[in-house]
């Protein structure tokens, strides 16, 4: 297919934010692709694989900025500007070459096919001196591509597309293209399955255009293709977790960790995070964990990992053991500095059979049935199944006495749902609590928040004294709809700025904000001692004067009150 009728699609699907009309705009849309061009749907998500596969475009806003300068003869310099003012490199490149098409009279079509193969070599490229080849790659797309085309293919490559479309767009968009009004829901339903299990969306769409119900249930969850993690909703307390999901409900401890999908098939297996990251080569121990203490020649386990103390055995908070994550060297020095506990939680698949339909209280009797547990190295999820408040009541002060984050309150007749946010799992967590600190710093962002400061260092005051406690980007909005924005923010810091350094400055401290958090931790990352966990602003206090922000002292007084808490709360 042309890259021109994508782009122009594109732009057709920008121009409405009602669902249905996307709906309507794509499955018109889907019906003139060939099965043979299937891989265009990557495309439609801004991406070259299907979602398991690892392999991502990663090209960074200055490799863009120097592919747009190469195509369109402008300097360095000028798209830079140019992108300060607009805030949109994709719009930067179709302006630019707007400007610069009087000047050129014949260029190549490009294809979708082109640009696939053009975009897929990019992540082969690894290592020092493969920036140029990038460039030429990207460069060869761009100079024959029209200024719509270009604005696309910038926004593809720094993975801010910004169309709207989701999965469920697509999904809507394939029942209503390929099957009759009446079977609807069925469809819907078989193809979320299918997507669920395949995670491969232009697989689903070679199955979806024959039309055939009967294909979709053949799409199988299969060992080792990591599969998205179901997501939890949020009950205010105890009270209304039952009320939600019904007397009595299996609850467990909210572990404060980080998930880990562990498959195995024979003697193979891997370990995947919840964004199907693979990261098998850092946790040997846990491989050796599932084989000597899990029963079973092939199944997937839902899990956290947790941190814990060398001596004292106590559970570490989750920052502490983050770099567990990333780090790719040193590995058994880490394993033994920093070990980890794997809670088993659930069960998706086991022994050639996907569990996803069977109810949760059957999954989590086998995972009772094939786990041995060993305390501080794999155990099945601290867990109670009761209807009675007090209970309950006992079992989260438990939880934050064992410094976890909480618990989780879950339907014993529930099924999987990958990548739901669904309401038969709920978190119960200790309320959040406010502060009022002032912006002391601030972070320029990338992707769809480039030319916006999008992280704040916040201070608390400290006599005539500014000290760091902090560094907030959640709860600030992109639309300004939908309360105060990034660009706000961004529009009031910069004739503060006193020091600029990379894309980090310092502004003189004027702006004040009111957030809330979780936790104060003890930190040397920042001058104040401590740092906060999960700061989240909530609203910018021009009423505030900078006498009247929360000092140190009231910190410390949180941070003691928080650790009674812990104790003997
Ligand atoms: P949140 O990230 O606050 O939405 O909470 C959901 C996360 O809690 C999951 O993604 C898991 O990583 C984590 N978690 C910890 N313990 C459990 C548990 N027992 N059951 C399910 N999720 C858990």
């Amino acid at each position: 297919m042309e890259y021109k009728k994508l782009a122009e699609f594109y732009e057709e699907v920008s121009g409405t934010t009602k669902r249905l009309e996307k709906i309507e705009i794509l499955s018109k849309f889907l019906k003139n692709i060939n099965e043979s061009e299937k891989d265009i749907l990557y495309l439609l998500l801004g991406d070259i694989y299907p979602e398991y596969d690892e392999r991502r475009i990663g090209i960074s806003n200055q490799l863009a900025i120097k592919a747009i300068s190469k195509s369109t003869g402008t300097e360095e310099k000028q798209v830079v500007i140019k992108w300060k003012s607009i805030g949109d490199l994709g719009k930067v490149a179709e302006k630019l070459k707007k400007q610069k098409r009087q000047s050129t009279l014949h260029s190549q079509i490009l294809t979708t096919e082109k640009v696939l193969t053009n975009l897929r070599k990019l992540p082969e490229l690894v290592g020092k001196g493969t920036v140029s080849k990038k460039l030429a790659l990207i460069t060869e797309l761009l100079t024959s591509a029209s200024p719509l085309e270009s604005l696309y293919l910038i926004r593809t490559l720094i993975g801010d597309l910004r169309i709207g479309v989701k999965e469920s767009t697509i999904k809507g968009a394939m029942v209503s293209a390929f099957f009759p009004e009446k079977e609807k829901k069925e469809v819907s339903k078989k193809i979320q399955d299918a997507i669920d299990k395949s995670n491969d969306i232009a697989l689903v769409f070679e199955i979806a255009k024959k039309g055939k119900l009967k294909n979709l249930e053949k799409v199988l969850l299969e060992v080792g293709k990591p599969i998205k993690a179901m997501l939890a909703q949020k009950a205010k307390t105890i009270a209304d977790g039952f009320k939600a999901l019904g007397k009595p409900c299996v609850i467990e401890y909210k572990y404060d960790g980080f998930r880990l999908i562990i498959h195995k098939k024979d003697d193979k297996i891997i370990l995947f995070t919840r964004s199907l990251e693979n990261v098998t080569k850092q946790f040997p121990e846990v491989v050796d964990y599932i084989k000597k203490h899990v029963k079973g020649k092939s199944f997937i386990l839902d899990s956290e990992a947790v941190g814990y103390d060398k001596k004292t055995k106590e559970y570490k908070p989750f920052q502490d053991i983050s770099q567990r994550i990333r780090r790719k060297y040193d590995i058994e020095k880490l394993q033994n500095e920093l070990p980890i506990e794997i809670n088993v939680f659930d069960i998706i698949y086991y022994n050639g059979k996907s569990l996803l339909h069977e109810s949760f209280e059957k999954r989590t009797a086998l995972i009772r049935k094939i786990l041995r547990n060993q305390k501080y190295k794999i155990i099945h999820a601290k867990q109670i199944i009761t209807g009675s408040e007090k209970k309950a009541e006992k079992f989260y002060k438990n939880a934050l006495k064992d410094n976890q984050e909480g618990i989780m309150m879950k339907n014993l007749k529930a099924t999987y749902n990958p990548g739901s946010r669904v309401g038969h799992m709920l978190k119960v967590k200790p309320e959040e609590r406010d502060l009022d600190l002032v912006i002391v710093g601030a972070e320029y962002g990338t992707g769809k928040r480039s030319g916006w400061m999008s992280s704040f260092i916040l201070a608390c005051k400290d006599g005539k004294e500014f000290l760091e406690i902090g560094k907030m980007g959640t709860g600030i909005k992109e639309k300004q709809e939908q309360g105060t924005t990034f660009e706000e923010l961004t529009k009031k810091l910069t004739p503060l700025i006193i020091k600029e350094k990379g894309k980090t400055v310092q502004v003189k401290p004027k702006i004040i904000v009111s957030i809330t958090y979780q936790e104060i931790q003890k930190s040397p990352n920042y001058n104040s001692g401590f740092a906060l966990r999960f700061p989240r602003f909530t609203a910018l206090r021009p009423d505030k004067p900078l006498s009247e922000i929360t000092s140190l002292e009231e910190i410390k007084k949180d941070f003691e009150k928080q650790k009674r808490n812990y104790r003997f709360g």
